[in-house]
This record gives C-alpha cells, structure tokens and sequence, in this order.
C-alpha cells in the first residue's frame, strides 16, 4: 500500500474524548501537602480565565442543581450553590457538598480521584465536628517561597485543619486574617485566586522574619514597652509642653553635638529636622510616638523613661554624658 493510500483511507481518526473544562492536575497527591477541593477549583477558575463565581456557577451548579434554570444560575452568588457553612473550609472535608462537587468535577475534568482532595474517603471513620477552621489559613513564608520558586500557588488540604496552627517548615504561626485589609477569608469567594486575598487581592505571602528584620522592629517595641511600664512612676500626668522643652533641650545638645564632631552631621542631621518641624508647631500639640520620640531617644542614647523622668538639669547633664560633650551650657 502507497503511502497516499495509507494517508486516504477512509478509517476515521480515533479522537479521544475531550473534556469540558481543563483537566488540571491536583498538587501533590499523596503528600501531606496535598492541594485542597477548594483550592483546585480556585485554580481551575484561573486557568479558565474564569471567576471562581463563573465557573462554579455557570458550569458545577447546572449539573447540581439540575432543575434550575441555567442562565438564572450564573448571575447568583456563590452561596446560592455552597450555603454559608459550605463556604467555610470544611467544604474540603466531608460534606454532602463535597461530595457533589467532586463527582460533578471529575465529570467535567475527566480527571479521576479528586476525592483525594479533601478527607470523603474517611467519612464515618473520623468526626468531622470542630476538625475544620470557619476560614481560610495560610503560612506566608511557604508562598512567598513557592513564588521565589516559580512553583505553582495553591491552598494544601492542610491549612483547613483547626489544630493546624503552624507551619512545620518554616516555624511560623499560620495567618487567618489579611494583613493588608483585615479580613477573614472563606475559602471560596467571587476571585479567589490561591495565595491573594479575596476582598482587598493584594498578594498574602511574606518571606521570613529573620533576625536582621526582628532588629529593625526592636527599638520600636522597646520604647512602647518602656512607655506603657513608666506609667505608675510618673508623679504627674505628663505635660506637653514639658515635653516640647525637653525635645528643643535635644536639639540645642544636637547642635552642638554636630558643631563639635562632624561625624554626628550625617547620625543627626534628619532628626533634628523633624525635631525643628515639631517645634514649630502649636507647643501643646501631641507628637508622633514612633516617628519622633523613640528615634528622638534612641539618638540622644536615652531610654523613654529617662526622657519623662528626668528633670532639665540630669536630662541635659545625661545627654552630654552621652554624645560626650564638653559641658558649655
Ligand atoms: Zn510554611
Ligand atoms: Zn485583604
């Protein structure tokens, strides 16, 4: 047989079957790190360019909720489909819903085994009442680390669990609210891609908070420890304009600090800046805590409560000790 005959012959071609929607792979079948339902959904919806709202409605609730109209479905919320409780990540446990939703997926998927997704198979075998958190949880480390990576985004079945409270790996609370608006976070919503927040959509992972880091949040927390303890030993409740003098008692020691030694030029200079711009204002004015007092004492080497309890004459002899001026007052 020629090879134009071979070509040409009249055997239809054998197509497989296609599936409706993209038959994504879950992450990490068979590991602790296991992809959730919830999450493969999320990101199922973003291969499909599709609002988790779109896809859930406009193709999983036709085939649920057989006998409502269609076209009717797409504009509901969510929650018409997943009720309140469903949206919670228990939906990746073992709820009547769940198990809806994986045969409806695997359906559209073609893609088998997607129970492996959430804990159906161990239904009747382990309680499922306060196993789960009301919303979602994450550790920010592990996303920004998978971002680093280049590796794919998504929620592990872990992360549902209540008594799930930290990340193993990275030795780090696990987050439930976002830090950028707020917000808890059910684990299905309108957009919910994995590792952005689905009320404010800014990014959720963090790197580590490594020492370096901790350093740089020290003298803060230091100065508004050392505020909230000076508070019984005050005699009198503080008075701004005993303070506004303290601070112009700083900045004439600055001064001269820098007159005397060029190198305090370029350590003072931008404090006393801001020190000027507070002066100049109305001398009853409260004044910014972390912005001028801590960095304010932290230049002057004094502790807050040297700056409260001192009196004028130890508050200037203790600066001058300090910045190791010559005593010209
Ligand atoms: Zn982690
Ligand atoms: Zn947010």
């Amino acid at each position: 047989m020629s090879i134009y005959s071979e070509l040409w012959s009249p055997k239809p071609l054998e197509i497989p079957q296609r599936s409706r929607l993209f038959c994504l792979e879950p992450i990490a079948v068979g590991s602790p790190y296991t992809e959730s339902l919830s999450s493969y959904v999320n990101r199922l919806a973003q291969a499909h360019c599709l609002t988790s709202q779109k896809l859930v409605m406009g193709e999983i609730a036709p085939l649920i909720l057989k006998d409502e109209d269609k076209s009717e479905l797409l504009s509901k919320n969510l929650s018409h489909l997943l009720g309140n409780s469903d949206a919670k990540p228990a939906i990746n446990g073992m709820r009547e819903m769940t198990g809806k939703l994986v045969t409806v997926l695997e359906e559209l998927t073609m893609r088998q085994n997607l129970r492996f997704l959430t804990l159906l198979s161990w239904k009747g075998m382990i309680h499922d009442q306060g196993l789960f958190r009301n919303y979602r949880a994450w550790c920010p480390c592990c996303w920004e680390e998978w971002k680093q990576k280049k590796k794919t985004i998504y929620e592990p079945l872990l992360w549902s669990f209540k008594d799930v409270e930290v990340c193993l790996i990275h030795k780090q609370r696990l987050v439930e609210v976002c830090p950028h608006c707020g917000s808890s976070l059910p684990v299905m919503a309108r957009i919910s891609p994995p590792g952005f927040c689905s009320r404010c959509y800014r990014w959720l992972g963090q790197g580590m908070i490594g020492e370096e880091e901790i350093e740089k949040y020290r003298v803060n927390i230091q100065g508004i420890s050392e505020l909230i303890a000076l508070v019984p030993q005050l005699k009198y409740a503080p008075i701004p304009i005993e303070l506004t003098r303290k601070l112009q008692l700083i900045s004439s020691v600055f001064e001269q600090a820098m007159g005397q030694d060029l190198n305090f030029l370029g350590e003072l200079w931008e404090i006393l800046e801001s020190l000027k711009i507070a002066s100049i204002r109305n001398q009853n004015q409260p004044l910014h805590l972390v912005k001028l007092i801590i960095p304010v004492c932290e230049k002057a080497k004094i502790s807050i409560s040297q700056l409260f309890l001192l009196n004028f004459q130890e508050l200037g002899n203790t600066l001058f000790e300090n910045l190791g001026l010559k005593l010209t007052l």
